[in-house]
């Protein structure tokens, strides 16, 4: 993730942990995440559909609140870094360049808590010494 588009926080209570903490929220073109400062639960999003002009996003109500923040993040469209208008539900997770309305669509993929991580790699860690 060496390219650089979305790095913000949002201060709110957790949906996991219920904890009011900073959510570090990270976005690229082709992925991005929403980590729980106090509690590490991780949300990753993948694209869905890239698309320019539209007007408005329609959002489904899901179980947790709607984030509406705005973050400053470089538009590979425009070319501009200026603000971004950024929503973020249960499931989806939007970024819209307000220069130029290019947006990025994403879907939830998978959610984890950092504490425990899915390790699905083969790789088994020695056992600790005693
Ligand atoms: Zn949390
Ligand atoms: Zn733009």
């Amino acid at each position: 993730m060496s390219e650089r588009f979305i790095f913000t926080r949002y201060h709110t209570r957790c949906y996991r942990c219920g904890e009011v903490a900073d959510q570090i929220i990270k976005a690229v073109s082709a992925q991005a995440q929403v980590v729980c400062s106090a509690c590490g639960a991780t949300r990753i999003f993948i694209p869905r559909f890239e698309n320019t002009g539209i007007s408005g996003i329609s959002t489904p109500i899901g179980r947790y609140d709607l984030w509406s923040i705005e973050a400053d993040g470089y538009c590979k469209h425009c070319a501009v870094t200026g603000p971004h208008d950024l929503a973020i539900g249960s499931g989806h997770f939007t970024t819209r360049c307000r220069n130029c309305g290019y947006t990025h669509f994403y879907r939830l993929n998978l959610e984890y808590i950092a504490q425990c991580p899915i390790d699905d790699e083969g790789e088994v860690s020695a056992p600790p010494s005693p």
